[in-house]
């Protein structure tokens, strides 16, 4: 991407709509499979234009994991993406409230929720509902967030599938939870905003959106 740096240019962002902010998360992520990222807005005069104000295009709900990026997955710079990250990207009053900040303070229209392959904190609740190790009370209701995902899911899966089918659940729950948000459901309802959900695969790169 290679806006001029200016604030009109700034300004313009806010009137990317969610159906143009995916396309340019996807866009982004097809250039960092290739190995073909072009690290945009992240230059001093960018940041220095981005001092008057913000306008990032989407709101990434993701995970604390340090394998997932948000910025590096979809080859976004400053200003691009407003960014909650939580272990196993769950939603709770305070992800809600960023959420909602950057929707109704920023005009961002287009809101991802990403899980990725491998996570650590939905392997962890599958391991604490099938072996209570005792893990300390917060991390435990962190994981009861979580449990939803897990509960059902077919016992004779490989351990693998099983995290790979709770995770896109999550990501799904998660979803679902924050369509239900009185605020946020209102601007579903009318248009205004999506909400979409994402799986980042570790291996490829490669973020699969979930209709
Ligand atoms: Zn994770």
């Amino acid at each position: 991407m290679t806006l001029p740096v200016n604030t009109s240019n700034a300004q313009k962002k806010n009137a990317i709509d969610a159906i143009e902010a995916l396309k340019q998360l996807q866009a982004g992520n097809a250039r960092f499979v290739a190995d073909r990222p072009r690290h945009p807005h992240a230059k001093t005069d960018w940041r220095q234009a981005l001092e008057k104000g913000q306008h990032p295009f989407a709101v990434v709900l993701g995970c604390s994991d340090s394998r997932v990026p948000p910025e590096l997955i979809f080859d976004q710079g400053f200003g691009d993406l407003f960014i909650v990250r939580v272990a196993g990207n769950v939603v709770d009053v305070d992800v809600t409230a960023s959420v909602e900040y950057a929707i109704d303070h920023l005009d961002t229209q287009l809101v991802i929720v990403m899980g990725h392959s491998n996570c650590g904190a939905v392997t962890a609740t599958l391991d604490h509902l099938s072996n209570d190790e005792g893990e300390p009370a917060e991390v435990v209701s962190l994981l009861y967030r979580i449990e939803p995902a897990i509960v059902g899911i077919p016992k004779n899966l490989s351990r693998q599938k099983q995290i790979a089918h709770a995770v896109k659940r999550n990501v799904e729950l998660a979803v679902r939870r924050l369509s239900h948000v009185p605020d946020l459901r209102r601007r579903v309802t009318t248009g205004k905003i999506k909400i979409v959900g994402g799986v980042y695969d570790m291996h490829t790169g490669k973020v699969n959106f979930i209709d």
